[in-house]
């Protein structure tokens, strides 16, 4: 019997776990760095103990201290969630070895899985179809860039080690070969301490299928069927969904009962996934197998009624499930949605902030998964991920109309994030369709990109922008209010316009030879109610960085809004967005690519940033030549400051 456990991992997984095990009435011990004191999983578990400051290594990864707190406080088992010490062999022998039970499988299971190319070995000794490509033991250059051309291009070059899409590259042709190898390699050694690589066809509109299974403590195996995640941006999942409509009942079957074959050959135990990529011509292949739980396991609990971290726990105490196959079924239909702090319309740049509020208005019959609260600081220590919302409907149709009527009651105020992106994908008539497709993103870039408001939309914007700076109860001010020519930037793009009038009632301003006159129903600091010809724009703001920025939701439609100085006379920051780029994010400069001097053409590659773990590569913003670069390599430097400038 599992009585206490202890929960290694931080944000919504930890919650998660906490939630099923308190149903249960098993205690939870969770961990917590320092900079996370004020989170979901600190404050709502039975115990919570501080790991101090510090890099990763000295807190969710620090194995020795994590294992002596839970001989300290007579845990019985330690549930890793995902990522971090999931699927790391080391942890699971010592937790094992300290007699504590590992939620998981055998650490023999961990690490053939763990490793991307025993894993491709032992599947072609099981007889489940591979991806054609290399990987062997040879990792010289000039052996790969052989094998690579044997493959035939497009090639994809894969870390063994790997996981999260990292070291991860897309080589089209021989001649990008070479740079694509070194700076996969290095983004692994940076990851995963590991830098060799294995080479896989790469397969042109691919679907990813994968399937939940979950192994007994006595040597069952149950598959909990299939989870289509095609959705993805940096080979990161976005939106998941289950049942695919990719797959007929037959193919389901055959997929699901290849997973479960994967299971018993390896004789695996507890919760686990198997990840296929599906070719246009419903041919599947085995990618890899995650030996955890996975981020978007909620859908599966959605449609069949499982609860999986519970099943994960009786697993692990040794127990046989009291249900067969035959018992599980898929009922409707579940859509997940990650809601992540970054910017879409930026090349999905990971965004930092402090949450200012999180509003889940009239909102009934949804999950939202969610580690932070309102006034939770989002660090870039971590994954952008911010809340995980699903729902389940009848049908698909019926899904994707409620989770975007979800989407558009959640709001999460004080950083960009993903939301309306999020809306746009899934209003995306092919996507609809089910027509989708790992690369989906891409392919339909232009139609899911931020698209300028409509005029009216526009000035109702810029009017609550100058309504929500002006101190409207002064009624003297009101009189004396003269005509002024504003400018201000909506999202992306600058506008020049008249502001006439601004009193407690009513707002005027003249946007292209237009005149708009809003009425004011209500206002404070944070909120206008504006209506223009019956129609009602309510807006709502957060302050939102340092460069001045505001935040606003325009009937919930996410804009960014900022007053530029006097459209007289040269503005700063008119200069600023011009030719000088500015750090997106606090990170580190990894590699600085351009010299002073240098020419270089818009969309050059300049720098590569390190944050939130992943590389970011800066491009030059116009034609020019650099003027000046201000770090170097290894360089700490904080968001918004000036990296580099091109004349
Ligand atoms: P995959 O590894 O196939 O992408 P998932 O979609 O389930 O599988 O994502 C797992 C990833 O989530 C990890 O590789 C890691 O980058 C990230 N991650 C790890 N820990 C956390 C956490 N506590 N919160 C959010 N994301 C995390
Ligand atoms: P990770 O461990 O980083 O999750 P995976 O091997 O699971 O790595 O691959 C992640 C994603 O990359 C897949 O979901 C798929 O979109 C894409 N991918 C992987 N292998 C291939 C391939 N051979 N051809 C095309 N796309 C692939
Ligand atoms: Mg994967």
């Amino acid at each position: 019997m599992i009585k206490k456990i202890l929960i290694a991992n931080r944000g919504e997984i930890s919650k998660r776990v906490i939630q099923t095990c308190r149903r249960l009435d098993i205690e939870t011990v969770s961990i917590y760095a320092q900079d996370d004191a004020g989170l979901a999983h600190a404050l709502e578990s039975d115990k919570a103990i501080c790991l101090g400051r510090g890099a990763l290594a000295d807190t969710y990864l620090n194995k020795e201290k994590i294992i002596e707190i839970a001989k300290e406080h007579a845990c019985d088992a330690i549930h890793p969630g995902y990522g971090f010490l999931s699927e790391n062999t080391e942890f699971c022998s010592m937790v094992n070895k300290a007699g504590i039970i590992f939620i998981g499988p055998s650490t023999t299971a961990i690490e053939l899985m763990g490793d991307k190319k025993a894993s491709k070995v032992k599947m072609e000794e099981l007889g489940i179809p591979v991806v054609p490509g290399y990987h062997g033991d040879d990792q010289s250059e000039s052996i790969l860039f052989e094998k690579a051309k044997k493959i035939g291009f497009p090639v994809l070059i894969k870390a063994t080690a790997g996981g999260g899409g990292k070291g991860m590259r897309i080589v089209r042709s021989e001649q990008d070969f070479k740079s694509a190898l070194e700076s996969s390699k290095r983004e692994a050694k940076n990851a995963f301490a590991n830098d060799k690589v294995l080479l896989e066809k790469y397969i042109e509109t691919p679907r990813h299928i994968e399937v939940q299974l979950v192994s007994d403590g006595e040597g069952n195996h149950f598959h909990f069927f299939e989870r289509e995640c095609s959705i993805q941006r940096r080979y990161q999942k976005v939106i998941e969904e289950t049942p695919s409509p990719a797959l007929d009942n037959e193919l389901r079957v055959k997929i699901c009962e290849t997973a479960v074959k994967i299971a018993q050959g390896i004789d695996y135990r507890g919760a686990g996934t198997i990840e296929f990529i599906l070719g246009p011509a419903k041919q599947f292949y085995f990618l890899e197998m995650n030996t955890r739980l996975q981020v978007e396991h909620p859908v599966t609990e959605m449609v069949t009624g499982y609860d999986l971290v519970e099943l994960q726990i009786k697993a692990a105490a040794g127990e046989a499930f009291n249900f067969t196959q035959k018992d599980i079924k898929q009922q409707g239909h579940s859509i997940e949605c990650r809601i992540y702090a970054e910017d879409p319309d930026n090349e999905f740049l990971p965004t930092s902030g402090r949450i200012q509020q999180i509003s889940v208005d009239g909102l009934t019959d949804f999950r939202l998964d969610c580690g932070y609260y309102d006034g939770s600081k989002i660090s870039t220590n971590y994954d952008p991920m911010l809340a995980k919302l699903i729902i389940h409907a009848d049908n698909r149709q019926e899904a994707i109309d409620k989770i975007k009527r979800a989407l558009s009651s959640v709001v999460f105020g004080g950083s960009k994030t993903n939301r309306d992106y999020l809306r746009r994908l899934l209003s995306h008539p092919e996507f609809e369709k089910g027509n989708i497709h790992t690369h989906f993103i891409d392919q339909y870039q232009d139609d899911l990109l931020l698209k300028e408001l409509p005029e009216a939309e526009l000035a109702a914007v810029l009017a609550a922008g100058v309504q929500l700076g002006h101190k409207t109860q002064d009624s003297v001010w009101d009189a004396n209010f003269s005509p002024v020519e504003k400018m201000a930037t909506v999202n992306a793009d600058t506008h020049k316009f008249m502001h006439l009038l601004s009193t407690q009632t009513k707002v005027e301003i003249e946007l292209a030879g237009i005149k708009y006159t809003f009425e004011v129903l209500e206002k404070s600091i944070h909120h206008v109610h504006l209506v223009r010809n019956k129609q009602d724009y309510i807006i709502n703001t957060f302050s939102f960085n340092t460069q001045g920025e505001k935040q606003l939701f325009c009937n919930d439609k996410e804009v960014l809004f900022k007053l530029l100085p006097k459209a007289q006379g040269k503005s700063q920051s008119l200069n600023l967005s011009e030719g000088s780029m500015q750090s997106p994010m606090p990170g580190k400069i990894f590699k600085v690519i351009a010299k002073r001097g240098q020419s270089v053409k818009k969309g050059e590659d300049i720098l590569i940033l390190e944050a939130m773990k992943m590389e970011h590569t800066i491009r030059a913003p116009k034609d020019g030549v650099i003027k000046d670069i201000f770090f170097q390599a290894g360089d700490q430097i904080q968001g918004g400051v000036l990296l580099c400038e091109i004349e």
